[in-house]
């Protein structure tokens, strides 16, 4: 089994579900990146995904299956993606009118290209190319066989028993044990390397013990849902808690997940935005969004005029990133967007884990209160929405916050040129790349746009 589900999303304006792809759009560059944009660290994403899927249904019409051993057999058996990553590819394609599904023999699909997915391919013809003639870099190369091997045990263990539980005590009990096994791997002393050489070993780095973020994916569902409580939670952040039967089998395991919402657009499209899950519970059947109130957009006007008994779609989660349980403290910065996330997250982790916030709100009555066994710190930032773009009110306290000693997580969100900022400066400051995660939720004058990770 392999699972090449992408680390990192970028810009996107409209379509489903796009974290960790580029939406392969043909004035992007290869596999729909803006040119001069930054390279992923997987050596697909799921930007050539979608073209690498369109250029085999372009040639004949498949099942998901055969898409799968047919990219196999292109890349030599280095690479193949999971059918995690082919059936949303092909349930994207099929949103954007690019692609058939036909249901056959009950459960399986045939996917057909339609014309509008061939004209997407000949304006993506270079990338096209491009994707097929590049040497696939094996992430997983240099780990010795029986420990991708336990990694892939793992993985199918924990995905049949995701298939068999869909209870929120079910899902709890299966990630403790997860993650007391990744606290045992990790509490390994260095492994010995037999077949090093007497100088080899004292200099050889520590092999790391787990990935940082394990990512999860899950069928794309959509569920209508119903309003069944609208508030103000302080003046800028509005709740909505919805409910429905169709909430039984959600499931969220990040904290920083999102949720697709769908408003009716001016065309035929509706209008798709991402919002975090701030919290869920499947036996009540609720899903409770913040939205941050700004000055225009769909979501906003539909969460300023929300009523109970109104209808929401929702689609997702598509998959949750978790981030292994061996950090000594968090670090959580971000705007109004970022706060329901911020707020998950430091409700979620443990008794005493040490977490601090930095989080930026218009005024005093705008700060939130999370109610946590965490060792929580909280900063406060006061900065009118004017200036939510100005990297300045986050980045002035976050230059003169001190850092604890060990091992911690940084995660950021806000407008895309303020997030950027904020890494840098922590990148700066020494934390490392892959121990922290950045997100532009937003990105100043672009609707529906978003940056899922900087790199
Ligand atoms: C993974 C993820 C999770 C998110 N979770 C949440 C969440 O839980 N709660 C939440 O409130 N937001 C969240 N966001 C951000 C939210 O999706 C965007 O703010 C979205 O653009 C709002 O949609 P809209 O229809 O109101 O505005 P749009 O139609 O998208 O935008 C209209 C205009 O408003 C600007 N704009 C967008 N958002 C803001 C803002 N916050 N402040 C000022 N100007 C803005 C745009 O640049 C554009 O010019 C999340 C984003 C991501 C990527």
């Amino acid at each position: 089994m392999r699972d090449e589900t992408p680390e990192r999303g970028r810009k996107r304006r409209g379509g489903e579900e796009r974290e960790g792809d580029n939406g392969a759009r043909p004035d992007r560059g290869p596999g729909g990146r803006r040119p001069g944009g930054r390279k992923g660290r997987r050596p697909f994403d799921y930007g050539d995904l979608r073209l690498m899927v369109l250029a085999l249904i372009a040639e004949a019409p498949r099942h998901g299956y055969e898409l799968i051993k047919l990219i196999e057999q292109k890349f030599g058996g280095h690479y193949a993606p999971s059918p995690g990553a082919i059936y949303p590819t092909l349930t994207w394609l099929e949103d954007m009118g690019l692609a058939t599904l036909e249901q056959q023999d009950g459960r399986r699909k045939l996917a057909q290209i339609t014309e509008a997915g061939r004209e997407f391919l000949q304006a993506n013809a270079g990338n096209i190319e491009d994707i097929w003639t590049r040497k696939r870099r094996d992430y997983r190369r240099d780990a010795p066989r029986p420990i991708l091997a336990a990694m892939d045990g793992l993985k199918e263990a924990i995905r049949s028993q995701l298939a068999q539980h869909d209870d929120r005590a079910d899902l709890a009990a299966i990630s403790a044990r997860i993650e007391a096994a990744a606290r045992q791997v990790a509490a390994l002393p260095p492994l010995s390397r037999p077949d090093a050489g007497p100088e080899a070993a004292p200099e050889s780095p520590p092999q790391e013990a787990a990935p940082i973020i394990t990512r999860h994916r899950f069928e794309t569902r959509r569920r209508l849902l119903t309003v069944q409580e609208a508030y103000r939670l302080t003046p800028h952040m509005i709740r909505i808690v919805l409910g429905g039967e169709e909430l039984a089998d959600f499931i969220s395991l990040g904290a920083d997940d999102h949720v697709k919402l769908f408003f009716p657009g001016t065309g035929e499209a509706p209008e798709m935005r991402d919002y975090t899950p701030r919290a869920y519970d499947t036996e009540a059947r609720t899903l409770t969004l913040d939205f941050a109130v700004h000055q225009a957009g769909p979501a906003t006007d539909w969460a300023i005029a929300a009523r109970p008994g109104d209808s929401l779609q929702i689609g997702g989660p598509r998959g949750s990133a978790v981030v292994a349980p061996v950090f000594d403290w968090w670090l959580l910065i971000g705007d109004e967007t970022a706060l329901p996330a911020i707020g998950r997250r430091a409700e979620e982790l443990g008794a005493g884990t040490r977490v601090i916030t930095l989080a930026a709100v218009p005024g005093p009555e705008d700060e939130q209160h999370f109610q946590t066994q965490a060792a929580l710190e909280s900063h406060w930032v006061h900065r009118p929405e004017a200036l939510a773009t100005d990297p300045a009110p986050l980045l002035r306290p976050l230059r003169d916050l001190p850092l604890p000693e060990g091992r911690g997580f940084a995660w950021i969100a806000a407008e895309a040129g303020v997030a950027r900022a904020l890494r840098d400066h922590l990148l700066e400051r020494g934390h490392p790349r892959e121990e922290m995660k950045a997100a532009g939720y937003w990105i100043s004058g672009d609707a529906a746009a978003s940056d899922k990770s900087l790199d």
